[in-house]
């Protein structure tokens, strides 16, 4: 349970749990009407389940089917997708189901939160990255010129169900991107989950083993529930999620979204920066950043920057990125550092000078 006085949720995990999903969200429901978002993708799999389900609970249903992919965070989909929501006289007790990854949880949570001045919606997450992070803790955006999730909400949802099952469709490429944040909960506070996927659940996740799974998707959603009751709007430890973030969005932008690296992807090779700053900084033993660069180019995860249009990435732009992040306050970037494995911690001073060494060195390793 995600615990915000009268707005707490539950997230829900299980496997098989879709084709109950009407019950589920009706009983979290204002009235008898829903709305489900999905993306191309997801569809052709699992959109009549839900709608099926929703129906034989009482429900009339409609729903969107948006392009897949990142591009979809844009103004112009939202736009079109409210415009859909209003062209079937959605109301104010119109209940909006998030039937995708990360980028329609992002989009419909944002459009649910400024149709009609905000009407609920729920979470079903459908990628690994979406169960373990993007559904829980309300946070909606699109992207825009000038960066990615610039404009949006905090927004939470009324529930979150996470299905499985449905990552057996789930190309490996996007489940790693996804172990990515499952690690990152490891390597802020965890060393316990962190050795657990050292030595083998980290492998018994790429191949999809449900215990593994359900340990992992609940581990993670039980530490991002309790940092965002203890901190929804990012004041404070919240800011700690963004480990290999700050990176990773640079990485993002300069590759140009939808380009060569997955959020997830970006954000493994964000990770290992952190790391690396946080050893040049004689803040972390070398032999822990050397863990995360190990286990994570095991598993299959990018570790370095990858190359655009077989050129290195440029240093210098991808640190003036980071200087754009939204994180930026004051003129100052607060980066998540760590002092060993499952002992990060916010450091707001940081030389860019030395930071601009590590992407340096980074980029030169390809
Ligand atoms: P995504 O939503 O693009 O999904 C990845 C791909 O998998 C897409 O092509 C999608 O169509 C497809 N897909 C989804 N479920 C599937 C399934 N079960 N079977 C087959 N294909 C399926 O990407 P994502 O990694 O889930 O999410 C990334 C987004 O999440 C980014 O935009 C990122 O900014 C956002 N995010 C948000 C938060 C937050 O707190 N709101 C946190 C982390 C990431
Ligand atoms: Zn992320």
């Amino acid at each position: 349970r995600v615990d915000l006085g009268d707005r707490s949720y539950d997230i829900v995990i299980g496997s098989g749990l879709l084709a109950g999903c009407g019950e589920a969200i009706r009983a979290v429901s204002r009235g008898k009407r829903a709305f489900i978002v999905t993306d191309d993708n997801v569809a052709p799999h699992y959109l009549d389940i839900v709608r099926t389900s929703l129906e034989q609970a009482g429900m009339r249903v409609d729903h969107a089917i948006m392009p897949a992919g990142e591009q979809a965070k844009s103004w112009d989909n939202l736009g079109r997708l409210l415009d859909a929501m209003l062209a079937v006289r959605s109301e104010r007790k119109t209940m909006v189901v998030a039937l995708g990854g990360g980028v329609i949880g992002d989009l419909a949570g944002f459009a649910a939160s400024i149709l009609l001045r905000g009407v609920d919606f729920v979470q079903v997450p459908t990628t690994l990255l979406s169960q373990v992070d993007s559904s829980v803790g309300g946070k909606t955006g699109i992207n825009v010129t000038q960066g990615k999730n610039l404009v949006g909400t905090f927004y939470q949802p009324r529930l979150v169900l996470a299905d499985t099952a449905v990552l057996r469709t789930l190309p490996v490429r996007e489940v790693l991107a996804g172990y990515a944040e499952v690690a990152k909960y490891g390597l802020i506070d965890d060393p316990h989950l962190w050795d657990w996927l050292e030595s083998g659940g980290g492998a018994a996740i790429a191949r999809l083993d449900e215990q593994a799974l359900q340990r992992a998707i609940l581990a993670s959603c039980t530490a991002k529930a309790r940092v965002v009751a203890s901190d929804e709007r990012e004041s404070g430890v919240r800011a700690l999620l963004n480990l290999g973030h700050t990176f990773g969005h640079a990485l993002e932008a300069e590759g140009g979204y939808g380009g060569p690296l997955l959020h997830g992807e970006a954000v493994a090779v964000g990770m290992v920066m952190a790391f690396d700053l946080s050893v040049a900084m004689g803040l972390c033993p070398p032999a822990d950043a050397a863990r995360v660069r190990a286990h994570l180019a095991a598993v299959g995860l990018p570790v370095v920057p990858p190359q655009v249009n077989g050129q290195p990435m440029n240093a210098e732009r991808l640190l003036a990125h980071m200087a754009s992040d939204k994180k930026v306050s004051d003129g100052k970037v607060t980066f998540v550092l760590a002092h060993g494995i499952g002992q990060s911690i916010l450091c707001r001073d940081v030389d860019p000078p030395q930071v601009l060494q590590v992407l340096q060195q980074a980029v030169t390793v390809t």
